[in-house]
């Protein structure tokens, strides 16, 4: 595996390679959620490029950029132990200058649910992923079901500017306790993780209600909130929409998304099930 954090280096490398490219955007602190993108992406591609930058464009002023978990060395074992071709570790300096073209994401899309809690957060995120596509020019880019949103977003992007990449959506790696893999995770004190507990468990609950065919939304937001009642849990929001991200009042089978958001703590999780 190469160390690469140098954009000339990167490019160079890999228009000589030739070959098919799976990429894997990361903001690194690599737990096993990542990794199942980087085996997929070992299993569909000749090459496969890692990207390890903690992007503070997609970060809002009063959130977590200084104090982001940082795992530089054990994620570079990580990456070697899976077979990654090469690992690119940019600074900030390297990604951006001072004045730049920006990127808006779409207002409809990106001004609910995460992106209205976070506003600019996604104009942040697709700044660097369309700058990792122009260094690496993927043939697939893998991204997780875990951060339903954003997947969503990029993939308009791409649709939008007739980008030649495959977005691969890989499904959500869980604890098995049903926690969803996050690298904020660690934030989370013992007593606080057991109350997390219950955004999964919420979900679960909505996908037995939809097995027993309620499709109601609105009863199955219910259900959910009262399965996250908590003094320490605070709900962002609890939201069911179709693939497009346009809120249902009914379940559409194949075609729904339930999502939640939840602070506990200062620490924020996100999860969602797509049924
Ligand atoms: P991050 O490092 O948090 O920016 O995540 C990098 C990529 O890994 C994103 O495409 C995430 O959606 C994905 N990811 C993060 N957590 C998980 C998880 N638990 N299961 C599957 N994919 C994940």
């Amino acid at each position: 595996m190469k160390i690469i954090n140098n954009i000339q280096e990167l490019k160079l490398q890999l228009q000589q390679e030739n070959k098919t490219i799976g990429l894997v955007p990361t903001m690194g602190s690599l737990h096993e959620g990542h990794i199942s993108l980087i085996k997929k992406a070992r299993k569909e591609n000749e090459v496969v490029v890692v990207s390890i930058f903690v992007n503070p464009t997609q970060f809002l002023a009063n959130e977590d950029l200084d104090k982001y978990p940082r795992k530089d060395e054990s994620d570079k074992k990580i990456c070697a132990l899976c077979e990654v071709d090469y690992l690119f570790m940019p600074n900030i300096n390297t990604m951006y200058s001072q004045d730049e073209v920006l990127i808006k994401a779409p207002k409809i899309n990106s001004f609910i649910l995460e992106g209205e809690k976070r506003p600019g957060h996604f104009d942040g995120v697709l700044q660097i992923v369309l700058k990792l596509f122009n260094i690496v020019n993927p043939t697939n880019a893998y991204f997780g079901k875990k951060d339903a949103q954003q997947l969503s977003l990029v993939m308009q992007m791409v649709e939008n500017f007739y980008m030649d990449v495959t977005i691969v959506p890989c499904e959500i790696v869980r604890e098995s306790d049903g926690l969803a893999l996050s690298s904020r995770n660690v934030y989370l004190s013992h007593d606080e993780k057991a109350e997390a507990l219950k955004v999964s468990q919420s979900l679960n609950l909505a996908s037995k209600l939809v097995v027993n065919l309620e499709l109601n939304c609105s009863t199955i937001i219910e259900n959910m909130k009262t399965a996250l009642s908590s003094e320490k849990i605070e709900i962002e929001y609890v939201s069911i929409v179709n693939r497009k991200f346009q809120t249902i009042e009914t379940i559409e089978l194949k075609n729904s998304i339930i999502l939640v958001a939840v602070k506990i703590g200062t620490t924020r999780l996100i999860d969602n099930i797509w049924i």
